[in-house]
């Protein structure tokens, strides 16, 4: 098999490295084989970006917004396929994995649109004869570091602004999903993007992307992963004063009050929990649920879940995909024993063999359970929702707040007031009210607070904030 290689300054580059990748729902099929990056690969790829920094930059918003409006439609036009092989490549259900691809596909056209809305002020100033403009130039050089769980949209959101605002980008995708990355780096290439505007380097995080962090010419730092990382790269990026942004893990709830409509609470949280089999970091895993409509909620959502159709990605049949890998699925199951000893009643959640070798899991709720249980506090990413049962609207929101996490929260109920305090009082960076808590429009802001996020919003076009920096320029006119 042809190795996939690494892209610097405008040329592919294999290297010394490379690694296979597997498909989660069949092992047996090889995806590809995927050059590993070497530090002194990082290394060139900074120089890559630097040297074509200023001329990009400087680059008239017209040729800007033409190449990434033609990589955005590339990309939409090729949603079968690339959706086949981030499904192949991820593990999730062929339908989310298009899905995710349009999204993509119009995060780089919304992006075009933002070369040419880059505007600023012109303010009076103070004192007679003067000017003042407030303009945003670029950060410069963008290290981007991006997770596999959405491995072609994480990365199209951050690499598309970065490049729309005139910075220069070196992006390492997560080791286990390269295949969506690379496509986007052969796609932007082929829509003419000039050389060294964007380095791919992919390999593994304790050499590629400790070398991003470590080079003094990377100005800037957009993260998405797991709290234990974001944590790291925060301390490397304040050490050497790099503008940093992390998106990382969530503990999300979902209220469910007594007065919901039943139909919109279960399918909300079936989705929420199970869809893209929980690994998303805007899945839902904390059912709050008051005291009237426990009993019947529980029931309904045991009879649900038990008839998700779990199968191959690729399978039209499947409605949940496997684990992402062996790893992954380990942990899970620790997780679902972990809650039987911290006493609560488990349904669901064994491994079982699937029609192809891969990593299945059946759906797991977890009742009987309070807040304080572990399972309760701590980020499982995978197919396990626990339910919390409430008195009251008081005590559903005390518990929903009582993480450590602050990115999505979710209400279903009927009443106008109860959905107004929940929106107002909800310590999250997204409030759903009888909707999932997972489902983002691409170009609204997006991010968390708490644990959950650090640093400006991603998406839409508050996503300037990180990728530009402000002058104030003081002009005479006298
Ligand atoms: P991870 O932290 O293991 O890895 C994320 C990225 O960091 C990968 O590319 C990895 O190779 C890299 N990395 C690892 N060690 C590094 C180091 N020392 N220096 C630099 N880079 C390093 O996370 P993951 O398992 O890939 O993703 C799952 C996590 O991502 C979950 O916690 C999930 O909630 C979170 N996530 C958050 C969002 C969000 O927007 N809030 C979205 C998707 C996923």
């Amino acid at each position: 098999m042809q190795v996939k290689a690494n892209l610097i300054g405008g040329q592919w580059v294999t290297g010394q490295q490379a690694q296979e990748n597997f498909n989660p729902s069949d092992i047996s099929d090889v995806i590809g084989v995927f050059a590993q990056a070497s530090a002194e690969d990082v290394t060139s790829a900074v120089a890559a970006a630097k040297d074509a920094q200023a001329d990009w930059a400087a680059l008239d918003a017209q040729s800007r917004h033409d190449i990434l409006d033609r990589t955005g439609n590339t990309i939409l036009a090729r949603k079968e396929e690339l959706g086949a092989l981030l499904a192949r490549e991820e593990g999730k259900i062929l339908s989310e994995a298009i899905g995710e691809t349009i999204r993509a596909g119009n995060v780089f056209k919304f992006f075009a649109g933002e070369c040419l809305r880059n505007t600023g002020d012109l303010v009076s100033s103070v004192r007679p004869g003067i000017d003042i403009e407030v303009t945003r130039e670029p950060v410069g050089i963008v290290g981007i570091i991006t997770p596999w769980n959405f491995p072609i949209a994480i990365p199209a959101w951050k690499i598309a602004p970065a490049l729309a605002y005139g910075n220069t980008v070196v992006c390492k995708p997560a080791d286990l999903t390269p295949a969506c990355a690379h496509a986007i780096a052969e796609i932007l290439m082929e829509c003419g993007l000039p050389g060294g505007v964007f380095n791919l380097v992919m390999g593994r995080g304790s050499i590629v992307g400790e070398a991003i962090l470590d080079h003094p010419d990377v100005t800037a730092i957009s993260f998405t992963g797991s709290v234990n990382t974001g944590q790291h790269v925060a301390e490397k990026c304040l050490q050497s004063m790099k503008k940093v942004q992390l998106e990382m893990g969530g503990k999300n709830p979902t209220v469910v009050l007594d007065d919901a409509d039943l139909e919109v609470a279960v399918s909300s949280c079936l989705n929420s929990a199970f869809f893209s089999t929980g690994q998303r970091c805007t899945a839902s895993s904390r059912f709050i649920v008051q005291e009237g409509i426990h009993d019947e909620f529980v029931r309904r959502m045991t009879e649900e879940m038990s008839a998700l159709k779990i199968g191959p990605a690729l399978d039209s049949n499947s409605q949940m995909g496997p684990v992402v890998d062996e790893r992954q699925l380990v942990s899970n199951l620790k997780y679902v024993a972990l809650a039987k000893e911290e006493g609560a009643t488990v349904i669901g959640g064994e491994r079982f063999d699937g029609p192809t070798t891969g990593f299945y899991q059946k759906p797991a709720l977890f009742t009987d359970t309070h807040n304080k249980m572990r399972i309760n506090q701590e980020e499982i990413f995978g197919p396990c929702a626990s339910v919390i049962k409430v008195k009251d609207f008081e005590e559903a929101i005390a518990v929903a707040n009582e993480t450590e996490f602050g990115l999505s929260a979710g209400i279903c109920t009927q009443s106008l007031k109860y959905a107004a305090a929940f929106k107002k009082r909800a310590q999250a960076g997204l409030v759903m009210v009888n909707l999932p808590t997972a489902g983002i429009d691409y170009h609204v802001p997006f991010g968390g607070r708490k644990g959950s996020s650090y640093g400006p919003r991603e998406q839409g076009s508050y996503a300037k904030e990180f990728y530009t920096i402000v002058k104030t320029s003081y002009v005479s006119t006298g």
